[in-house]
Parts: structure tokens; sequence; C-alpha cells
């Protein structure tokens, strides 16, 4: 698809150099065809002033085949650089044509690897549904207490699916035409974001601690509790029962700093690149098989953060933790 779209580019880019240069060689040709008739004429002139008017033919002979050699010469001359324009235009377009192309070519390719990605994360828990529901309906005396069960699994991948497309969704969504941009006090977005977050760390006993100072931020709200949300989440789900996830807010020159610190798994170095990659998730077992997700977290907190002209940086040491740090402009 590329090679014809490249191909129709470098015509039409060609088409484009050569329409120009046609048109000013032909330009080019009869001015100077003129000027070569008028130089032509002089020394006949000459010759009229100094020897008298006179019809001499041969004079005049002299003078039409000189035009005709110099138009000549003239013709094959613009032919010339007509062709040399033609083989360094066909260059030059072609690599105008890739280069315009690129970066449509990259977005697509993203496109594509995504929706492969998605399809792929869909597929799973949908596989697994189909596969009990037919073993449910093959086998003729299921009981009460079996169906249950199958029901009970359904359902759970159900509740996968839903933050999956959910998260899919956020993705999607996020930083459309309604950026508001709004003044959010810090210490309120914290707190928002912590009331998301105290189901989960309730069930494992962990402990929300937070140091927040006076500052505010430009943004829009909805979009940075979301981030901070994330963040908090992320420091619950991958730390150990009974630890403790804190959170510090605080201004540094123009910028406001809010961290995310837990003491639990922490991720290895080889991960730390790829971690903001979406459906990115680390690969160690315990992560992977015993902690929900599918990736989408930290390339929707990445998005929110490049929206908002913020940075977000991570220090992790493996089994010791992590901590997330944002840095986003601050409002006088
Ligand atoms: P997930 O849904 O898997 O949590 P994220 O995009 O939020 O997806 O995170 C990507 C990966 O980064 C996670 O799978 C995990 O391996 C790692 N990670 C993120 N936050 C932490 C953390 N606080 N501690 C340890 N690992 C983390």
């Amino acid at each position: 698809m590329f090679h014809s779209a490249a191909a129709k580019l470098t015509s039409g880019y060609l088409a484009i150099i050569m329409a120009l240069s046609i048109g000013c060689s032909v330009a080019l040709y009869h001015v100077s065809s003129n000027e070569l008739a008028q130089s032509a004429q002089r020394p006949v002139d000459l010759y009229n002033v100094v020897f008298g008017p006179s019809n001499s033919t041969d004079i005049n002979n002299l003078r039409l085949r000189q035009l005709e050699k110099d138009r000549n010469s003239l013709k094959v001359n613009l032919l010339l650089f007509n062709i040399a324009v033609l083989a360094i235009g066909g260059g030059v377009s072609y690599i105008l044509a890739r280069r315009t192309l690129a970066p449509i070519e990259e977005a697509l390719e993203m496109q594509k690897r995504f929706t492969g990605d998605a399809s792929h994360e869909l597929r799973t828990p949908l596989t697994a549904m189909r596969a009990e529901i037919e073993v449910a309906l093959r086998s003729p005396e299921l009981t009460k207490n079996e169906a249950l069960k199958i029901l009970k699994s359904n359902l759970e991948e159900v509740s996968k699916l839903k933050s999956l497309s959910e998260g899919l969704l956020t993705l999607a969504t996020t930083g459309g035409n309604d950026n508001a941009k709004e003044k959010v006090p810090v210490r309120q977005l914290v707190e928002t974001a912590i009331n998301q977050v105290r189901k989960p760390a309730a069930a494992k006993k962990i402990k929300l601690s937070s140091r927040v100072n006076d500052v505010q931020i430009v943004g829009n709200p909805q979009q940075l509790t979301n981030l901070v949300a994330i963040l908090l989440d992320n420091a619950i789900k991958y730390s150990p029962p009974s630890s403790e996830v804190s959170i510090e807010a605080k201004s540094k020159d123009n910028r406001a700093q809010i961290s995310v610190t837990d003491h639990g798994q922490g991720i290895a170095a080889a991960d730390l690149p790829h971690i903001f990659d979406r459906f990115y998730r680390a690969d160690t077992s315990r992560s992977k098989k015993n902690v929900q997700g599918y990736g989408l977290g930290l390339a929707i907190a990445k998005k929110i953060t490049d929206l908002h002209h913020a940075s977000i940086e991570v220090k992790s040491s493996p089994a010791k933790g992590s901590t997330f740090t944002l840095n986003l402009p601050r409002v006088n």
C-alpha cells in the first residue's frame, strides 16, 4: 500500500517540478530567441550604415543561418537541462515522498500493533468463558453447584473484560478536544485519589499516609486525579499486605512535585524502560499471575503527563520498593 502511495506522491512531486522546469524553459527560449534575432540584426544594420543601404542577400542569408544555429543550440541546451532536471527531480521527489509518508506509516504501524495487542487481550478471557460454557452444556448431569461455579468464574472474566475495555477507552479518549484546564489544589486532588483506592488498600491492610503541602497546579482535574490514582493503585497492587504506601506533594522551583512510594516488589532495571509501553507487564511470576492488570495504567499515566507538559520518573530497587515522581507546572 505504501509503495503505491510513495509512487503516486513521487510522480505528483515530479510533475510539479517538470511543469515548472518546462514552463521556465519555454519562456527562456522565447526571450532568448528574440534577443538572438535582435543581436543578429545588429551587424546588418552596421553594414548598412558603413556601406550604405544594400539588398545584399548574402548578408541576410548569413544572418538567418547564424540565427538558426544559435536557436538550435539553445534548444539542445534547454533539452539537456530538462533531462537533468527529470533525473535529479525524480530522485529528490522520491526522497521527499518517503519523508512525507514516514510519520503516517509509523502511526499506522502503531495503530496496527495496538489493535493486535488489544484483540489478543480480549480473546483470552473470551476463550476461557467459551470453554467453560461449552463443557457445561456438554455435561448431561450438571449440578446446581457446578453451574454456580461456572457462572461465578464467568462473572470474574466479565469483570476483567470490563476493566480492559475501560482502560482502552480511557487511553483512546484521553487528550481529546475537551481537555479542560483549571487551577487544581494538589491537596484536593490527592484526597480524591486516595478515596478511590481505599477499598483495595483496606483489602490488603495497607496503610496509606500522605504529606501534602499547599500547592496549585493547572490542568484537567479528572485526568490529574486519575493519574495519581493509577500510581497509588499500582503501589498497592505490587506491595505485600500490611505494608505502607506514602504520597508526598511539595513545590520545588516552579514545579509541583508529587511522589508515591511503596515498599513492594520493585521493578527490575531491565523492565524500567518498558513499563510505560501499552500492554507491557514485567515478567515476574508474582505480578503476572497474581496481580490483575493489562499493562495499560502507566501508558494512560504517561499520556496524561505529556498532555500536562509534566514529567514522570521512577526509582526502584527490586524487593525494596519503588517511588514514582511527577513534576507538574505549578501556579504561583
Ligand atoms: P498493570 O495493569 O500491569 O499494573 P501498568 O501499566 O500500571 O499495568 O504497569 C505496568 C507494569 O509496571 C506492571 O505490570 C508492573 O510490572 C510494573 N509496575 C508498575 N508499578 C509498579 C510498582 N509500584 N511496583 C512494582 N512494579 C510496578
